[in-house]
């Protein structure tokens, strides 16, 4: 496992190789973040970016939401997959924003944590990217390069989160979670571009190989 000093060398490297790292979402408030995110389980983001102007469009806020019609809803949701549970998802959620919490998305782990549909890993992108709140989202990105440079070890997400927070200060727990999914996606992915990637002498994976 690396030191902090360790840690700090590579999310510099990371951070110049992606300065503007940022979740590639498209959201307007936390509550379109919450939905957008829902949605982006098991799909691509640029797939939600396409259907949510419309969706937010029919239903803009926690109540419409919650009232939608179930059948509707998933004909609006469909292109992202797995629309009939996502559908039920955010119908739940919405009418647990509306009944707990007078339709606001509140800035706590552990009230999102609550809602249907909303993991840990959904709150954290909600907490960190649209209520200021300072939160590393750990996703399988997350998990697998941080687990080959030896930043984090093990399977375990939550395991995985308490480890990089505890290399980091608070204010860059975003942006290391950030730098980490756009590495995951373009470099370092299930099968590693090494050659090009710009931490591989601080990782673990690289120095071991072959
Ligand atoms: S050197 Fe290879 S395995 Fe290590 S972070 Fe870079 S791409 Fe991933």
């Amino acid at each position: 496992m690396k030191t902090q000093a360790e840690a700090r060398r590579v999310f510099r490297a990371l951070a110049a190789q992606y300065p503007n790292a940022d979740t590639e979402l498209h959201y307007r408030d936390p509550f379109e973040l919450l939905v957008a995110t829902i949605l982006s389980a098991q799909t691509t983001d640029a797939r939600v970016n396409e259907v949510t102007p419309g969706l937010f469009q029919r239903y803009p806020d926690a109540a419409s939401l919650a009232a939608a019609d179930e059948e509707e809803l998933q004909a609006a949701i469909k292109p992202t997959g797995f629309f009939r549970q996502k559908a039920r998802a955010l119908i739940g959620m919405s009418r647990g924003l509306v009944l707990q919490h007078g339709g606001l998305v509140p800035a706590s782990l552990e009230a999102l944590v609550t809602l249907p549909g909303v993991g840990r890993k959904t709150a954290n992108v909600v907490l960190a990217h649209a209520l200021g709140v300072p939160a590393l989202p750990v996703d399988r990105h997350v998990l697998r390069v941080s687990n080959r440079i030896g930043l984090a070890n093990g399977d375990d997400p939550n395991l995985v989160e308490q480890q990089l927070c505890a290399l980091l200060p608070k204010k860059q727990w975003t942006r290391a979670s950030d730098t980490l999914i756009l590495h995951g996606r373009r470099v370092c992915k299930p099968r590693p571009l090494c050659d090009r990637c710009c931490v591989r002498r601080d990782c673990d994976y690289y120095q071991r190989r072959p």
